[in-house]
This record gives C-alpha cells, sequence and structure tokens, in this order.
C-alpha cells in the first residue's frame, strides 16, 4: 500500500466537534461541510511551509527505505517503527538472530505501519527482515505467502510484500527519486562502531589516569625492616636492583634483568615486599592488578600498556608491579587475540626497556603460577622467578611482632601458643595481620569503648589505659580458624 498521510491529515480535519456543530448549525448538506473551516486547516494547505522533517515523513515509506537499501552495507541495521525506543529494544532481544556485528544503524519514524520492523544484510548480500513485534507478520513473494513469527527473520527480494497489521510495505531497491540529500530529515544514522570506540577510549583513559595517580611513592613507605622473613629475597632484590640502582657505576658493564616474577598463596606479602623494595630502591611504585585490568581495559588496551611504560620511564627509577598477573597473561587458547595481543604487546615493551637499559622493573605476581602464558616464561623478558612460600614459624613471629608493635598490647600476652596453632593452620602474613586488628576490635567492645562511642560520651582517656589482651587475641584466632575451616573466609591479602 502506497501510504498516503496527506490524504489522512485532510480527513482527520473534519472529525471531531466542530464537524458536529457545523451539522447541527448548518444543515444544508455534505458539500458545506467539507469546505474546511478556519480552525482546522492543516497548515500545508495554508500554504505554510513545514518543516523539512515533517515533509519528509510524507515521502512513502517504501523509497524512504529504499533509499537507504541504496547503500545498505553488510553491518548496516535499519529500524522502522512509530516508537524507535521500542523497536531498539525489540531489536535487542532479538540479537540472536542477526549473527553478524552491527556497526551503523538507520531509524526511520513511521506511525502508519502499525509495527515494528527491522532490517539487515545477511552475510550473502541479501536483505534480511526481522520481525519485531509481538505478532505474526506475512511476507508476500512471488504470489506464495509466509508468515513470520515474532523475532523471526526472513530474507526480502525486490517487490516482495511486507504485511504488518494490514498494511503493506513493498520493498524496493530504487527509490523513486533520489533522496539521499533529504535522508538526514528522515531517517537518524548512528555510528555504533564510533560510538563503542569513543566509550572504550573514555574507559581506558579513566582507568589509566586513576593508575597513574598511584604513581607517587606509597603514602606510608614500608621498609624491608616491617617485612616478616623471605631473607633470601630481600638479599636478591638487592642484588637484582637496588644495588644496580643505587650504584650505577658498578653496574656499567652488567646485563641488567627488568622482569621478574614473585609466586605463592595469597597474603603471603608479595605486594608487601614489592612495595618496601620501591621505597628501599627510592622508586615510584605503580602497582597494578590483572583482574582489574582485564575487566577495565576492554578492547584495544595496547595503547594503554604503551603508554603506561611511557610513563615508568618517564618518572624512573619506576617499580611496576603487576598483581594477579596471570590474569592479563594466563595461558590462553591462540584464537584469544585479545589475550594474545596483551602478552606480546607486555613482552614487546620489556624487550624495549631491556634495549634502552631504562631503570624500569616490572614484577609479575601470581598465586597460580602453571597458568601463566608459556610464552612469558619462554621470552625470558621475565628472567627471574622467585617463589613466596606460605611463612615458616620463624616468620609468623616476626610478622606477628612487626603488626602488634604499632598497638596496644598488654605485656603478658604469650603468643608462642597461639602462633604455633595458627601456623599448623597455615596462616599467612595477611591472616595475622587480620587476626592483630580483629582483637583489637574485641578489646574495644569488651572495654565499652564502641558503646560510649554509639552514646556520644567517648573522650580520649577511655582509650588511655586501653590493652589488648590474651583473651581478645584468642577470640580473634578462633574466629579465624573457624572461618577458615568453614572455609567462608573471604581471602585477604589481595591489593584492592
Ligand atoms: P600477596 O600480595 O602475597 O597476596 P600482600 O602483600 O597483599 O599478599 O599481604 C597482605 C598484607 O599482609 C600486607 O599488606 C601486610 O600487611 C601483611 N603481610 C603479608 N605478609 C607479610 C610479611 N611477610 N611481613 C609483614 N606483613 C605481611
Amino acid at each position: 500500500m502506497r501510504i498516503n498521510p496527506i490524504t489522512t491529515n485532510y480527513n482527520s480535519c473534519y472529525t471531531g466537534k466542530n464537524k458536529t456543530k457545523k451539522t447541527q448549525t448548518n444543515p444544508i448538506g455534505t458539500f458545506q461541510e467539507l469546505k474546511p473551516s478556519r480552525n482546522y486547516y492543516p497548515v500545508n494547505f495554508k500554504g505554510l511551509p513545514m518543516s523539512v522533517n515533517e515533509l519528509a515523513k510524507q515521502i512513502p515509506l517504501e523509497d524512504r527505505l529504499a533509499s537507504i537499501f541504496q547503500n545498505f552495507k553488510l553491518e548496516d541495521m535499519i529500524l522502522v517503527g512509530k516508537q524507535l525506543g521500542e523497536c531498539a529494544k525489540k531489536m535487542y532481544n532479538s540479537s540472536g538472530t542477526v549473527k553478524q556485528a552491527i556497526k551503523r544503524g538507520f531509524f526511520i519514524e513511521d506511525e502508519k505501519l502499525g509495527g515494528n520492523l527491522g532490517f539487515i544484510k545477511n552475510s550473502l548480500g541479501d536483505k534480511e527482515v526481522i520481525n519485531l513485534n509481538d505478532f505474526d507478520i506475512t511476507l508476500i513473494s512471488d504470489n506464495k505467502s509466509y508468515d513470520m513469527k515474532p523475532q523471526e527473520s526472513f530474507y526480502v527480494l525486490e517487490n516482495d510484500i511486507l504485511s504488518v497489521n494490514g498494511n503493506q510495505l513493498k520493498i524496493k531497491d530504487k527509490s523513486k527519486t533520489d533522496l539521499s540529500k533529504f535522508r538526514k530529515n528522515f531517517a537518524k544514522a548512528f555510528d555504533f562502531q564510533k560510538e563503542v570506540e569513543t566509550q572504550i577510549e573514555k574507559i581506558n583513559k579513566k582507568t589509566l589516569s586513576t593508575l597513574i595517580q598511584k604513581k607517587h611513592k606509597t603514602s606510608t613507605p614500608v621498609t624491608f625492616e616491617q617485612v616478616g622473613g623471605m631473607s633470601e629475597l630481600k638479599d636478591a632484590l638487592k642484588k637484582d636492583i637496588i644495588y644496580p640502582l643505587r650504584y650505577p657505576d658498578a653496574y656499567e658493564n652488567v646485563e641488567l634483568n627488568h622482569g621478574f616474577l614473585l609466586y605463592g598463596p595469597p597474603g603471603t606479602g608479595k605486594t608487601h615486599i614489592a612495595r618496601a623494595l620501591a621505597n628501599e630502591a627510592d622508586a615510584h611504585f605503580i602497582g597494578l592488578n590483572g583482574l582489574d585490568l582485564e575487566s577495565k581495559w576492554v578492547g584495544e588496551s595496547e595503547a594503554n600498556w604503551r603508554q603506561l611504560f611511557e610513563e615508568a620511564k618517564a618518572n624512573q627509577p619506576t617499580i611496576i608491579f603487576l598483581d594477579e598477573f596471570d590474569a592479563v597473561a594466563r595461558s590462553r587458547d591462540s584464537k584469544d587475540e585479545y589475550g594474545n595481543k596483551v602478552v606480546n604487546q607486555i613482552l614487546t615493551l620489556m624487550t624495549d626497556i631491556d634495549n634502552e637499559g631504562e631503570n624500569v622493573f616490572v614484577i609479575g605476581a601470581t598465586n597460580n603460577y602453571k597458568a601463566l602464558d608459556s610464552a612469558i616464561i619462554r621470552s625470558g623478558r621475565f628472567g627471574k622467578h622467585y617463589e613466596v612460600p606460605s611463612p615458616d614459624l620463624e616468620t609468623l613471629k616476626q610478622i606477628f611482632d612487626i603488626h602488634a608493635g604499632k598497638k596496644p598490647l598488654d605485656k603478658n600476652i604469650n603468643k608462642d601458643a597461639l602462633l604455633e596453632k595458627l601456623y599448623r593452620n597455615k596462616a599467612t602474613g595477611a591472616d595475622i595481620k587480620h587476626i592483630i586488628n580483629e582483637a583489637h576490635t574485641n578489646g574495644f567492645v569488651r572495654a565499652g569503648i564502641f558503646e560510649k562511642m554509639e552514646n556520644h560520651t567517648y573522650s580520649p582517656q577511655d582509650k588511655a589505659g586501653f590493652k589488648i589482651t590474651q583473651e581478645d587475641l584468642d577470640k580473634a584466632a578462633e574466629s579465624f580458624l573457624k572461618d577458615k575451616k568453614s572455609n567462608n573466609r573471604t581471602p585477604l591479602g589481595f591489593m584492592r
């Protein structure tokens, strides 16, 4: 059916109250009745110009569609409907039907069609229509008719007719007149690809700026003294990084290793020692989390990695710490283009650092050594691998003293029995820190300090004689062991 909106408009002017009034006051006949009254002249009849958009809508839908079909590309989509928002939602629900990515969308608003339709070009080059209605529509092709259920798609050819709610739309490959110049007046075009690219760029920039903010030296510097145990690792890191930075002339003819891997269970102090290292080496510290990166640096993240290394070089000496490194450098299927790209990118950047002799050191940390991409291991770019195992009893004691040292601990506390028990239960440094903090909280509850805070009667004197007791500590340790047994404890020690 040729949709002829002008006729529809015209008729609609003679319906309603006034018509009835006229019939009542002037019963002479239909001729006078049809004479348009001043109040109801459609603007175009008076010769006043309609907006170009309004005029464009008067062009038959089949011609408007045809003018887009004339330049229809594989990754294009056309949505036609009364309410385009609704139409887009329906298209989204039908997205399983569309087998290829959509890069550009054209939206044609049309009130007369009585339904919603989506058009795409399939990989064979045919135009395909998708029924975006909750009811069946009919496709009439070569005198045969086919019912199309909601969300079903059929390819369409020139002269096929789509019957939507009793209204017919003929498929034409070419419009009667060249409408290309007016297209923007009847079809809103949307470049998805460009939009997605801009969004990705925005997200990546945001992520990068938050990461770069972390570049400054750690706010409360940690020293090697505050790292319990790991004496061999401290020693190795001194020789690998701290001395070369402190005494560069002594290392003039030495090829430095710039990539390190620390592996071991979570909470054993890998991040902690890396921070201490940056402080001891008087270097900048950039801490990144592989899991965060994977989710935030969507799409093409190569540019971000490049920029990150540039920042590191510009601020050298710098330690880049990549926690949960296996998330970005996980052994991947070779089909995973994104993963492979990232691994290759990191390796290229590491090669540049090696070749240019920059004072940038990259430390990857993982709880899952075996999951690391073999390309990372094979490349030799991460040349030194150090294990950070669960702490032994002696180390646990040191860690306890480091963390308890800052707390008001009762001098009668006997930590040995407690630590032996925790050691048997494979507690880590992060666990010890957690237990001491919990003991502090238990002490506040016992001493009624929280209650005073709640009642607004707390004053600094209340804390003056406060001490963490054996009871507070035992209670915290018991609760930790109970949680560990029931296995519902959130692992501690992840860098957030
Ligand atoms: P990982 O990186 O191995 O998962 P973290 O370094 O994040 O572990 O450990 C979490 C916290 O536990 C650290 O911030 C630190 O306070 C404490 N911790 C862990 N191991 C030690 C240690 N050997 N000495 C002192 N504190 C430690």
